[in-house]
């Protein structure tokens, strides 16, 4: 057996990161940034008024002070109007700040009057040059780095985008990932199930949790234990992917062909992992071709061929989950970019004992976090922890991390790796 560490460094070593495509901002969020984005102006471009009010001339303010109002200007107006000496107009929020105007007052604090001679405003109070104005370049000066090469694009990033002048900007591709699933014993729901056969689950799990990472998944369907068949599917995948991942067939049995296929057609290494669950796991990459069936990935130079990784995760429903969490996610990650491949690890309390046996693996049971009302995160077991029993992890949102060891008492400190939502006590 080997560490974890040892094969989740090995796969890191075996991918490498996409091309650099030039997409909408829109389309961006999720993606890595490949260039470093300057803002084009300043921003905000030009003085505008933080609140709804008059624009008056600071040094004329005084509590009580009365202004003839002469105008209003809203967002999107070109500031034309001027405002002189016992002036003020009406100013909007965003709107630019007249000339002659060096600050804003609110309109809670104005009175309005109309009088013979027109509209007048009186104030409840003094106000400073500059209150309730953003100045120009008070948050972006042009020319900027606003947002450097490497940074994961959030939907606050895309703003931030947008706001700098961005319509396009220089990402990693986001991995196409194929998803297949492996046995004989396997059939789509809702067929009725002869002796011996079962649902496929992993496929469903292993497209979700691409998706839910932010990936391209592509089903590649339900695959017989067969060479023939394995090597066509995976091959098909490989063609069509940046990456594909596969599970069942890599353990110990008569009919564990994935991992046959692979060491035939991939560079392949198969791994027995010092961890529980999913201890088996092979991972290879297989050459493709680029003068194939290959439209989406034509090579730049038209020469090299592109070597595609492919992840033979466990069959075991809960093993294949674990496995792509903690390899295949990092993969997939570097692939697309990332520099902070693997979900971070944080530490919580055990709201119960977590008793284990010392047998040189590290355990991943599956477990539901919630942040107590003292403010820290306490974590529960998720349910049943057999390798097979999946309502544990349908409902978990972190795997604990376990060293080898007798495990932890309840009231201790243990670390787990957050893989969905936190959840309520
Ligand atoms: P394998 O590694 O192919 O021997 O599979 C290990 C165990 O996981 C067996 O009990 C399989 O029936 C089960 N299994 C494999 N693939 C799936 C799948 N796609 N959905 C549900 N169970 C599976
Ligand atoms: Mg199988």
């Amino acid at each position: 057996m080997i560490p974890r560490s040892v094969a989740l460094q090995f796969v890191l070593d075996s991918v490498s990161r996409l091309d650099v495509v030039d997409v909408g901002v829109n389309d961006a969020a999720g993606l890595v940034l490949a260039e470093n984005v300057t803002a084009m102006g300043d921003v905000p471009p030009f003085a505008n008024s933080a609140m709804d009010g008059i624009a008056v001339h600071a040094a004329e303010t005084d509590a009580g002070a009365t202004f003839r109002l002469v105008g209003t200007v809203a967002a999107g107006d070109t500031g034309a109007l001027v405002v002189g000496p016992g002036e003020a107009a009406r100013i909007m929020t965003g709107a630019p700040v007249p000339a002659g105007a060096d600050a804003v007052v609110m309109v809670e604090d104005c009175t309005f009057d109309e009088g013979a001679d027109g509209e007048t405003v009186t104030i409840e109070h003094r106000v400073e040059p500059g209150t309730s104005i953003r100045p120009t370049g008070d948050d972006l000066s042009a020319g900027a780095v606003v947002m450097t090469a490497g940074t994961v694009i959030s939907p606050g990033g895309l703003a931030l985008l947008r706001t700098a002048g961005r319509a396009r900007v220089k990402v990693v591709r986001r991995p196409v990932v194929g998803v297949m699933s492996t046995g004989d014993e396997l059939v789509e729901p809702p067929a009725a199930l002869e002796r011996g056969q079962i649902y496929d689950s992993n496929r469903a799990a292993i497209i979700g949790l691409v998706r839910e990472n932010g990936f391209q998944a592509v089903d590649l369907g339900c695959i017989r234990d067969d060479e023939a068949a394995l090597e066509a599917a995976l091959r098909d995948g490989a063609a069509r992917c940046d990456a594909v991942l596969s599970t069942g067939g890599v353990s110990m049995g008569d009919f564990d062909l994935v991992k046959a296929v692979l060491a035939r057609i991939a560079e392949m290494r198969w791994m027995q992992i010092a961890i529980k669950p999913a201890k088996p796991f092979a991972f290879g990459t297989l050459r493709v071709d680029p003068s194939g069936d290959d439209g989406a990935h034509v090579d730049p130079d038209g020469a090299a061929s592109r070597a595609v990784p492919i992840f033979g995760l466990p069959g075991n429903p809960i093993s294949s989950m674990v496995s792509f969490e903690l390899f295949a996610l990092a993969g997939l990650r570097a692939m697309a970019g990332w520099a902070e491949v693997e979900r971070p690890t944080v530490r919580a309390v055990a709201a119960e004992a977590f008793r284990r046996r010392s047998d040189g693996k590290e355990h991943f049971p599956r477990i539901v976090v919630s942040v107590g009302l003292d403010g820290r995160l306490h974590a529960r077991s998720a349910g049943g922890q057999g390798s097979h029993q999946l309502a544990a992890m349908a409902f978990a949102n972190a795997i604990a991390v376990l060293p080898d060891g007798e495990g932890v008492a309840a009231g201790d400190p243990i670390d787990v790796r957050l893989t969905g939502l936190l959840a309520r006590s």
